[in-house]
Formats: structure tokens, sequence, C-alpha cells
């Protein structure tokens, strides 16, 4: 048994780290005698360290805990009265609202982290600034069966969320109180979920968050720069390269992001330019979630059960169509945690080259005989 040291490990994530320490021993980078390199994120600047080896410690990855189904719970079908009366919902033509028939349910969080009760007050104390805190929380309920991930729905169904985040989007926009719209997705309780009934969340701010704005400044720059979008740069310099291409439809594209923070940190992007989500084409929506439920499927085949995050980054509301910003998706497993050194430093460690992680993507891809899904380069590089 040469993996004995591993042995409590779950198989999945086993096998993750055998490939990828054999992948990594097949296949040496540009500097071998150097086995971590310092990569620069091209939006934010954000420096992170690629460090291998690390994947090859014993408990390098996170363990996720056995996901046991419970349920029924508030979020199920028959349920509806256990939940704050919705404000949105896809439901059957004789389907009452708040009862069940429906297939996406939208309702306020029972615990907002902001509410819609106050104004744009703010004020200071000596040196220090306050804003009230006023705002949304929604939740979005995907489904009314007790399902637990996105992979789960059918690509119809996810399509429909999808919809269901862009009319949301669309709603929240018109109150002139609020400046950003961030819908987001936590599942299994190593990704902070506190439910397992699949949902996801939009909260709505008074202010635009902090790593939008580093993306949105970053972004100017480029354009500024090279009178481009940086994204519209990565799209096309990934689709030539096929380096860190997973998946590719006419319209989108999912690629391992060249600076990942994290193991298999993937991002989905359009291909053709756009800067608000909201605004995408009601006709794409069903090719978006094909190509992002296919990419959930093969990162829980690369580490079945792992508990994940998915962030939908989109302009602000008073941001008319942006030609330097391009609204995307980033999906983010948790094989890692952040630690002392991450928050003190701002460098993320991650063992993993996005690369590597691209190829066991891939790989799921070509052995379930679906290489056609990401036709121009069915063999990877
Ligand atoms: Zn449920
Ligand atoms: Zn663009
Ligand atoms: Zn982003």
């Amino acid at each position: 048994m040469p993996f004995a040291a591993l042995r409590d490990v779950p198989p999945s994530l086993k096998d993750v780290q055998i490939a990828l320490t054999r992948s990594h021993k097949r296949q040496p980078r540009g500097n071998p005698t150097a086995m971590s390199e310092l990569r620069k994120d091209p939006v934010v600047g954000r420096w992170v360290i690629i460090c291998p080896n690390r994947a090859e410690r014993p408990n390098a990855f996170i363990r996720p805990a056995p996901r046991e189904r419970s349920g029924p719970c508030p979020f199920c079908a028959g349920h509806e009265g256990q939940t704050p009366a919705e404000v949105f919902a896809f439901r059957g033509p004789d389907a009452q609202p708040d009862g069940p028939g429906w297939r996406v349910r939208v309702v306020p969080n029972q615990f907002p982290a902001l509410d819609g009760r106050g104004g744009v007050g703010r004020w200071r104390e000596g040196l220090y600034q306050l804003i009230e805190g006023t705002g949304a929380h929604e939740v979005i309920i995907e489904s009314s069966r007790h399902v637990m991930s996105t992979s789960d729905l059918s690509v119809e169904e996810l399509a429909e969320v999808f919809s269901a985040y862009r009319q949301r989007l669309r709603h929240w926009k018109q109150d002139p109180r609020l400046r950003y719209g961030l819908v987001f997705k936590n599942v299994g309780p190593e990704a902070g979920a506190s439910m397992e009934h699949t949902h996801s969340q939009l909260i709505v701010t008074p202010l635009v968050p902090v790593q939008v704005l580093e993306e949105i400044s970053g972004a100017l720059e480029f354009y500024h720069q090279h009178g481009r979008c940086v994204y519209c740069q990565i799209v096309s310099q990934e689709r030539e390269s096929g380096r860190r291409l997973v998946l590719e439809t006419p319209r989108f594209v999912a690629v391992s992001a060249f600076a990942a923070r994290f193991p298999f940190e993937t991002w989905v992007l359009p291909k053709e330019h756009g800067s608000c989500y909201e605004d995408m084409p009601e006709a794409e929506l069903h090719e978006l979630a094909a190509i992002f439920r296919r990419l959930i499927v093969e990162i829980e085949a690369v580490a079945p059960r792992v508990a994940y995050n998915y962030i939908l980054h989109t302009a602000p509301f008073d941001t008319a169509a942006a030609l330097h910003y391009h609204w995307h998706i980033e999906v983010i497993p948790s094989l890692t945690r952040a630690a002392g050194f991450e928050m003190g430093s701002g460098f993320f460690v991650n063992p993993v080259p996005p690369e590597e992680a691209t190829l066991r993507l891939r790989q799921v891809d070509r052995e379930k005989g679906t290489g056609t899904f990401c036709a121009k380069h069915p063999k990877g590089r």
C-alpha cells in the first residue's frame, strides 16, 4: 500500500492527490528546480503562490463531510408556510403563490444580512464612517425537490434558476438606494451552506463590494492601456492556447483561472463581450445552464461530494453597458481553506497548478465520451 499515509482520506480525494502528484512528476513545468511559482491575476493584480508539492501533504485537502440527505425541510414543496412569503416564482398556471406547484421560488432570507427598511443615511463617528444597513437578502430556492447540488438539477431547471437571477437583479436595479446585487451559492457545510436543500442567494448592497471595485479598476486600467476588455483577452488567449480551457460551447467558455486562488477555481464567461449579466438574452440561458451544469458534474467527478461556492460578478447597477467590464461566474470548490498566511498577506497558496486542474476536468469529459463539448482542443494540451 504505497499511499498508506492517505488511508483515512476518502477515495475521491486520494485519487485527486495521486493523480496530481503523478501528473506533476510526469510533466515538470518551466522551472523544475523552483517547485513553486508566483502568478499575477491579470485583472486585479493579486499574486498567488502555485505550490504543487503541498498537494502531496497527507491532509492537503479538506475532507467533505458525508452528505446525508435529510429533509423534508422548509424549502421543500408543501412547506411553503415555513418561509417568508415569496417575492417571485416560476410556477404552473393553476398553482397559487406560497403553495405547491412551483419550480423556482424566491423568498426574503429569514435572517437577512441587510434589509429594505432603512434609507441611505451616512454618518461619522470621529474618523469612522457608517452607512445604514439598507439592502436586500433573498434566497432563490432552485427546486421543490430536496436535492443538494446544481448537478442534481436538469439543464432546463438550471436555466430557470439563471433566469430568476436575471429577474431579481433587474428588479433591484430600479431601487435608487442600492448599488450592487451579488448572487452566490454555497453548497456543503465546508462552503458555508446552512441549509442542504439546493438554493442560492442574492444580497443587494448600498455600496459596490470591494472585490468588484478591484476587478473594475483593474479592467479599466487594462482597457486604457490596450484598448480592449481584459476578460475578452483572457477568453481569446485561453481559446487559442487551450492550456486552461475546460469547456467550450458556441457562446461560453469555462477556463481554469491562470492565477487561481483555490484548486479547481474555474471561471465561466460569455465569449461575446457584455458587462451586465441581467442584459444577457433569455435565449442564451439554456446554453449557459448546459456548460455550467457540465462543469459542476466534472468537478464532482474529480472530487465527489466536494463543497463549493459560486459567485456571479456583474457590473454595478448604475453602470451602463461598459466596454471594459465583462460579467462572469467564478466557481470555487472547497478543497483548501484560507488561513493565517492568506489573511495576513493576501497571498493565496494553491497546491494544484491550473493546467493540471484543467487536464483532470477534461479527462472526466473524455472518459464520459463527451469530447465534442470542447471540439477545438479534444485532447487538451
Ligand atoms: Zn428540502
Ligand atoms: Zn469583454
Ligand atoms: Zn470576478
